[in-house]
């Protein structure tokens, strides 16, 4: 017991203590993520297996086609795949739009995602994860950049870089994360620091722990990283 309670405070001190170091070093830089959900939902399915530079330009370029959000709603898919073409993928993004949009409408009267800001986190989760194409990290991704929830959205980045610290164990054979690890790993990380170490482990894996050849020499956390798995630890 005496050892669980020891590694339970050890591993509490880690978080906090990595938290304020990538905070140190991103300084809570938001991936230009918005703060309307709608927008915010729109967005991330234009950055679908695209890079930044790519989908920033074609949510841009949707937004400048279909300025309001009853305009997109009312477009075919065929339109609404042509601002994004550039993005890749336009013609599944457009119909993933499309029905998202039919849903949203059946439910509120109106193309808006603002009636999820009364429900509390689990019901307005409960909602988004109904939406077709919407799983639990796109939905906790709306949750947390629009409606300031304290949730922790495990992307690739959030998802390789807890299993290198140690944080959490894949229960799926082919290692990939599954709804049951995202709360696992959620409930793992206090409320207060999800918004930063989301953001911040963003900005890690993208410039420093990447897939491939993390450069440990150079991280900023690396004083409390056990580096599990690490295909070339420094
Ligand atoms: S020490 Fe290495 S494995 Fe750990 S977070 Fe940093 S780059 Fe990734």
């Amino acid at each position: 017991m005496r050892t669980a309670n020891v590694t339970t405070r050890k591993y509490s001190s880690n978080v906090w203590n990595i938290a304020a170091a990538l905070k140190s070093r991103y300084r809570d830089f938001s991936h230009y993520n918005l703060k309307n959900p709608l927008d915010e939902l729109l967005f991330i399915i234009c950055s679908t297996k695209t890079g930044e530079a790519s989908y920033r330009s074609t949510f841009r370029s949707l937004k400048e086609t279909f300025p309001t959000h009853y305009q997109i709603a009312e477009a075919p898919a065929e339109y609404i795949a042509r601002p994004i073409v550039s993005g890749g993928l336009s013609n599944q993004k457009a119909k993933a739009i499309c029905e998202l949009l039919d849903v949203i409408v059946a439910r509120f009267g109106e193309p808006t995602l603002k009636p999820l800001r009364k429900m509390s986190d689990a019901d307005a989760e409960a909602f988004l994860v109904s939406l077709p194409g919407v799983g639990k990290k796109v939905a906790r991704c709306v949750l947390m950049y629009s409606l300031g929830r304290q949730v922790f959205p495990v992307d690739t980045h959030c998802w390789r870089i807890a299993r290198r610290l140690g944080w959490v164990r894949p229960t799926q054979k082919d290692k990939h994360c599954a709804p049951r690890d995202m709360d696992r790993l959620q409930s793992k990380i206090p409320p207060e620091l999800r918004y930063s170490l989301h953001v911040n482990i963003i900005s890690l894996g993208r410039e420093i722990c990447t897939p491939a050849a993390p450069r440990c020499d150079e991280c900023p956390i690396s004083a409390w990283c056990p580096k599990i798995g690490v295909p070339r630890a420094k």
